[in-house]
């Protein structure tokens, strides 16, 4: 997780664990909303709506 200061265009998306297929789910760490992703992920998850918000936030305008 870094926080660039100033504009920084992400060319691609970050790599995404894989969902899991069946609970429990991990916690979105922004709106602690359960995740498609299993628990036992490490690191940072979002849920799809923070996710989304997210990559319109990171994405480049042109
Ligand atoms: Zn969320």
């Amino acid at each position: 997780m870094t926080t660039e200061s100033g504009a920084f265009c992400t060319p691609e998306p970050a790599p995404r664990p894989p969902k899991a297929a069946e609970g429990p789910y991990a916690r979105c760490v922004l709106c602690l909303e359960p995740t498609e992703y299993a628990e036992s992920v490490k690191g940072v998850v979002l849920c799809p709506v923070c996710e989304w918000q997210e990559a319109q936030r990171t994405a480049c305008s042109g």
